[in-house]
């Protein structure tokens, strides 16, 4: 509690914390100014309680001790011009390790708590300045990895998955109020709406839903990459294609079959394409008990991935053993690589392809790096879908997605109930859940815990 208002005056270093050109304190709350005052010295000797809203100025930060720390810059925001409504203070300093750290001891010294994890955001979607499907494009647009990934978070910022839900939103509405006119009203010839008329709104609205949850699978690559897994028997070159994409010797390359035990992931940006890597044990019966566990290991990864690239030694003639790896993968895009270009080459694409049906066929040499830019675009065709705009709002984390298909199970049931000549307050009820769970969804009806539990996820400083 500050000793103006009841809500605290937070305080957190926004920048990386590493040595750098520049870092930006951030203070936030209604005793901002008074806090800041304490912690700086304009060169004009203005207040900052006195400085209009988005102006700076320039002076020397001071210490706890109220001794002189740093020079740099101050910029002032005025409630409810600024990122969190409330009035901000940012401090420019140099971006020294020990002048942070020293410059935030000195604000929390002069009054200020120290923020947690997303509390500046929070503090904008509790103000009304975001939804919390926005709020959440906030940590999407920081962790964007290219260009197509800074489009859709940018997008969603602007709040097109809102929209999209919107819609959803007020086409449940309808429903509900026909069903409420139909309550009230029984005995009225007119506006009493017809289970089938019903039922196709609600068709409708299940379409709608099914089709909003439809967009994760590419919501989730945008978020975290594409996951895939390297298989292939041994000596094929995994390894060294696994470090030749993690540009690193992380995996341990060696002539001797079965050498790399454990999984190793590794995030990789192969153009605009983020994959997240597994490189596994290879695949084969084996009595090593260590070997064993890397080989469960590895069949986990595989049941999870989104992507198996399936490495073949293109300068052994082909043999059935080639093929055993193939018959244990769940169904999912693969990608053949005939490896080992750089030799003479002992089988042909079209020879695989009469064995398995693989989404792409490409040859390259995991050890010259030859054939690289084959595997992105290959990768790109399978999985980057140019066609979705980011505008038309698209799911991208796992709590967005437990709403709609939340909201989904509910107008299912809602649907069932109508089908079977269910009560209508028995359906009213169903669809309300439904409501519920896409309120949930942009915050407009949400628990504290579900919004902590959002927040708590954002790094500190933002
Ligand atoms: P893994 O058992 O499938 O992981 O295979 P490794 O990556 O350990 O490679 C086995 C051997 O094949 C090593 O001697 C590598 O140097 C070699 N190798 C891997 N890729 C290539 C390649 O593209 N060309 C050639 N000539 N040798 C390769």
């Amino acid at each position: 509690m500050s000793e103006y208002g009841n809500q605290r005056t937070i305080a957190a270093i926004s920048t990386p914390e590493a040595p750098g050109g520049i870092a930006v304190l951030r203070l936030s709350g209604e005793d901002a100014f008074s806090i800041g005052q304490r912690c700086f010295r304009s060169s004009s000797g203005k207040a900052i309680g006195d400085m209009a809203g988005y102006t700076c100025a320039y002076g020397t930060f001071l210490d706890a001790n109220g001794a002189d720390l740093d020079n740099g810059i101050v910029t002032v925001f005025r409630a409810p011009h600024s990122y969190t409504g409330e009035n901000v203070v940012e401090f420019s300093c140099h971006g020294g390790l020990y002048i942070t750290r020293c410059l935030l001891e000195s604000l929390l010294h002069a009054g200020a708590d120290a923020a947690q994890p997303g509390e500046f955001t929070q503090r904008a979607f509790l103000a009304g300045k975001m939804t919390l499907t926005q709020a959440e494009a906030v940590m999407d647009v920081i962790g964007a990895t290219g260009e197509r990934e800074l489009r859709f978070a940018h997008a969603e910022q602007r709040g097109a998955l809102f929209q999209r839900v919107q819609k959803i939103k007020d086409q449940m509405v309808h429903c509900l109020g026909d069903l409420a006119a139909w309550a009230d009203y029984p005995e009225e010839e007119i506006p009493a709406v017809t289970p089938e008329q019903l039922k196709t709104l609600l068709k409708a609205v299940e379409k709608a839903l099914k089709d909003t949850l439809s967009t994760y699978h590419y919501g989730k690559i945008l978020q975290s990459g594409v996951s895939a897994v390297i298989v292939g028997k041994p000596n094929v070159g995994k390894s060294t294609l696994f470090n030749l994409l993690s540009g690193c010797q992380r995996s341990i390359v060696t002539d001797i079959a079965g050498t790399t035990r454990d999984i190793v992931e590794e995030r990789v940006q192969l153009g605009d394409v983020t994959l997240r890597l597994w490189d596994t044990a290879g695949l084969r019966e084996t009595s090593d008990a260590i070997e064993k566990i890397g080989v469960e290991l590895a069949q986990n990864c595989l049941q999870n991935a989104d992507l198996i690239l399936a490495v073949f030694d293109g300068s052994m003639p082909l043999e059935l053993t080639d093929f055993d790896i193939l018959k244990q993968l769940p169904q999912k895009p693969m990608i053949a690589i005939v490896n080992k270009s750089d030799q003479k080459m002992q089988f042909s694409s079209a020879d695989l392809a009469e064995h398995c049906n693989f989404s792409q066929i490409l040859t390259m040499s995991a050890k010259c790096g030859d054939g690289l830019e084959l595997l992105q675009n290959a990768i790109e065709q399978l999985f980057y879908n140019d066609n979705i705009a980011p505008e038309s709002g698209i799911v991208s984390n796992t709590r967005q997605k437990k709403c709609i298909e939340e909201a989904l199970q509910q107008i299912r049931l809602a649907l069932d109930a109508l089908e079977q000549g269910k009560m209508l307050d028995g359906v009213t009820i169903l669809i309300e859940e439904g409501l519920e769970a896409i309120l949930t969804l942009t915050g407009e009806r949400v628990s504290e815990t579900v919004v902590d539990d959002v927040f708590s996820r954002f790094c500190v400083g933002k």
